[in-house]
Order: structure tokens, then C-alpha cells, then sequence
């Protein structure tokens, strides 16, 4: 309000995001600090994170290296114009990522975000194919269940209808993969299930519907995250790899949740050891501190791109005015190396049985009817209430914040993802209130 009658704490103005706006709002749940493996609320309390923040927190919070790192680059030189002109910081970085992704993925375009990313390897697609002559190559393949972020490309390849269905004006040459899970078979499978890798074949279907040579590229989330935390079924990455091979189709990894430590590797491409054309991180690149994403290409694109363009000429138009922000980026080489020195990959991957036996104690606990888990990820299905999907879960969510415990739902999924600094108390903490609470839930 113009006359400034608005008192600070005031809820009415911030229209929140992917947020029950009315329900928050005469509810409110407000986080105010946060150190290590907790938050504290606005009364006081301290809140476990189950959740690394959104995806991201993976080192934990406020950790001094990183706080001194993005002090000290705001002290020096709070900001550089990305095009035309580097700073040293955004180099380097680069650098220290292409060392930990294997393979050819030598490239990095830094965007801001996961939707960004997204929006930045479908175009880098595009472009890659149009400078290889093959211009006729526009349409994405994406999965069902699969999500890619809120801009128009990533809702597009994006398989869930909620955030699609308020928006009907989307990329138009898409089609999507159907969804591999299976619960008969693969309920209560404990990280990757042994069944369903044919089910990347229909990728065939879709090339001899549409034609090959109109094909420009396949984007799939190795791990399933959004949707409600689904492991690929064995074998299933590596089909859709040979078939795109064959086709000559790009295969884009979304690595913004899998990326950086989650599965108890660097990236997916370690973890289930196939490699894609291009991948897309964001999250956990600094440990959730300053908005960064990054987009990994491999070595054949960025030539075809780069190297297909007139000498002088800008290669690819497109960037962000915050692409490689001078914070994000010294966030960035603060996170790596405390991922680095304090090994934190190798640490969820150590941690791995012990969080799967936790999270598969909850198998027999009322209303569970599946249980999943990989790396430090698990996603704990909840029997939906007859006609009322998500509202169970999120009765849950809601006890949990009040016991102290930040989880998050998805549908009637319970996502936990907790920093890799998590301990095995805190490991049987969070399961711990969860039994409790799914005790006395309706
Ligand atoms: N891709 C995947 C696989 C994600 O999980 C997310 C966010 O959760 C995104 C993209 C979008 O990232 P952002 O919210 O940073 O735009």
C-alpha cells in the first residue's frame, strides 16, 4: 500500500509459490535461522531438516566456509556483467564442475535456476542440431511424471498435469514417455527395482510416430524426484541411451535434485553409470545458498555450436544477466570444496544402507503402502483418503512441523532428502516422528 499502513508482518502482499496461499497465510509456518541440520522457527523451536531445504542444503546450513566465501566476493565485487566480459571466479568454477562430471560433459552454462537450466539445454539442443544441418529436429520427448521446472519448456516436457493444466499455451512438438512404475511389481523394492527397463522401449514407439530426423532431443529426471521419488528400474537408463544413439536424439539428464551428492555420488551418471548429452544442475551446486544452476554439455556440442559459428560471431543467443553472478559463484567454489574435503558424496553413499533399513522400517506402519529409497532419498507412499489426494500427507507434514521435523509432500508421498551431514541419531529421529505421527493419522 501506497501510504505505507502495511505493518512488516503483514502476509497479504507476497503471493507465495506452489503454496495454499489462504491456508498458509491463517496458518502461518516461518523459518527465521538456520544452522547445520536445523532451522529454527519463529518461536524459538528447533526444526530437524528431513528435506536439505528443497533439495539443496546438502552440506547443511550456514556453514562458515561458504558464509565467508559469499561475504567476503560481496566486499570485493558484488556483481560483473556476464556477456562480453568473465570474472575469474566463474572460470574456475566451471573448471572444478567438469573435473567431478565424468566422461565428455566439459561445458558449463550458468544459469540461475533448475527451470532455467532446463529451458537452456532444450535450447542448446536446438541449436546444436541446427548447426549440424539437421534443423528439422524441434520436437522433445519428456516422461510422464516428469518434472523440469515452471518455465514454458520445462512445463512442456514435463510430465504432471497440475502444472501444466492452468496453462495451455505450451511448446507445441512434444510428446512424453510413459511412466515406468509399476506398483505391483515394484512396491517396497529397496533402491533401484529389478523389473520394468522395457518399458524405456516405447521410446521406439515415439520415433517411429514422429520420425527420427524430427526428434531433437529426450529429457527424463534419472531419479524421479517431484513426482514422488521413483528409481529407474535397472537397465532402464541404458536402453533409453542406445535408442537415442541410434537415432541420433540427444538424451539430456535433469540432474537439479540427483546432482551433487544426493545418491551417494557425484551425479546419476556416476551412480547409474550411463551417460547423457547434456545435464542440467542447479540445488545442490552451492548447497542452496545463492540462486546458481548449471547446464553440462559435452564436448560434440559445444563445437558443433561454438565452433559451426563465423569467427567474432556470438554463438549462441541466449544467457541471463545473472549468469555466473559473481556470489553464486564464489557460493559455489565455498560448496564444492566443503563437499570435497569433508567428502561428502562418499558420506551418503556410506550412509545409504543404514537410511534404507530406516526408511524401510516404516514398511507395515498404517497407511504405507510403499517405501523407496536410493542414496540419501526416500519417498514414503501414503494410502490417499478416499476422493483426497495429498491430504493425508500433508496432515502429516503438518504434525511433523509441529514435533519439530521438516519433511515434504508430494501428492500422498513423503520426500525426504536430508543434508549429507546428516547423523544416524538424526537419521532415526526422522523416521522415529514419522512412525509416531502416521500412528495416530486418520
Ligand atoms: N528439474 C528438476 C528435476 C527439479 O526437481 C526442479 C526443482 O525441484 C527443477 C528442475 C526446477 O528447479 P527450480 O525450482 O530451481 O527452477
Amino acid at each position: 500500500m501506497a501510504d505505507g499502513t502495511r505493518t512488516p508482518n503483514d502476509l497479504e502482499a507476497y503471493w507465495m509459490p506452489f503454496t495454499a496461499n489462504r491456508q498458509f497465510k491463517s496458518q502461518p509456518r516461518m523459518l527465521v535461522a538456520a544452522k547445520d541440520m536445523h532451522y529454527t522457527a519463529s518461536d524459538g523451536r528447533q526444526i530437524l531438516d528431513g528435506t536439505a531445504g528443497l533439495w539443496c542444503c546438502n552440506a547443511g546450513h550456514g556453514r562458515a566456509e561458504i558464509v565467508e566465501a559469499i561475504q567476503s566476493q560481496a566486499a570485493e565485487m558484488d556483481y560483473a556483467p556476464p556477456f562480453q566480459v568473465g570474472h575469474p571466479a566463474a572460470f574456475e568454477l566451471a573448471n572444478r564442475l567438469t573435473d567431478i562430471m565424468p566422461g565428455d560433459l566439459n561445458h558449463v552454462f550458468f544459469t540461475n535456476s533448475g527451470s532455467e537450466s532446463v529451458d537452456t539445454a532444450l535450447k542448446i539442443a536446438l541449436a546444436y542440431h541446427k548447426a549440424r544441418g539437421e534443423g528439422s529436429r524441434v520436437k522433445f520427448i519428456g516422461r510422464e511424471k516428469g518434472y523440469h521446472g515452471v518455465g514454458f519448456g520445462g512445463i512442456s516436457v514435463g510430465g504432471l498435469g497440475n502444472n501444466r493444466k492452468q496453462f495451455g499455451n505450451q511448446l507445441p512438438a512434444v510428446d512424453h514417455l510413459p511412466f515406468f512404475y509399476d506398483r505391483e511389481t515394484m512396491c517396497f523394492s529397496k533402491g533401484q527395482p529389478e523389473t520394468g527397463a522395457e518399458t524405456a522401449d516405447a521410446l521406439e514407439d515415439l520415433v517411429a510416430l514422429h520420425d527420427a530426423s524430427t526428434i531433437a532431443a529426450v529429457i527424463v529426471e534419472p531419479m524421479v524426484g517431484s513426482a514422488g521419488v521413483y528409481m529407474p528400474p535397472k537397465g532402464y537408463l541404458d536402453r533409453l541411451r542406445t535408442i537415442c544413439d541410434k537415432h541420433g536424439i540427444l538424451l539430456i539428464f535433469d540432474e537439479v535434485i540427483s546432482g551433487f551428492g544426493r545418491l551417494g555420488a557425484a551425479f546419476a551418471v556416476d551412480k547409474f553409470n550411463v551417460a547423457p548429452d547434456l545435464a542440467t544442475t542447479a540445488k545442490g551446486l552451492n548447497s542452496g545458498t545463492v540462486p546458481m544452476g548449471a547446464v553440462f554439455v559435452r564436448d560434440g556440442i559445444y563445437d558443433a555450436v561454438v565452433n559451426g559459428a563465423p569467427e567474432g560471431a556470438i554463438e549462441l543467443f541466449h544467457g541471463y544477466t545473472y549468469s555466473a553472478h559473481p556470489l553464486a559463484c564464489a557460493a559455489a567454489l565455498a560448496a564444492q570444496k566443503l563437499y570435497r574435503d569433508e567428502n561428502l558424496f562418499a558420506r551418503a553413499a556410506e550412509l545409504e544402507p543404514y537410511w534404507q533399513g530406516a526408511a524401510h522400517s516404516l514398511n507395515g506402519a498404517p497407511h504405507v503402502i510403499d517405501v523407496r529409497n536410493i542414496g540419501l532419498v526416500a519417498g514414503i507412499e501414503l494410502q490417499s483418503r478416499p476422493g483426497k489426494v495429498g491430504a493425508r500427507a500433508f496432515d502429516v507434514f503438518l504434525k511433523a512441523f509441529e514435533k519439530g521435523l521438516l519433511i515434504r509432500t508430494t501428492g500422498d508421498t513423503i520426500a525426504l532428502s536430508p543434508p549429507l551431514i546428516v547423523s544416524k541419531p538424526q537419521i532415526d529421529e526422522i523416521f522415529g516422528i514419522i512412525a509416531d505421527i502416521l500412528k495416530t493419522t486418520a
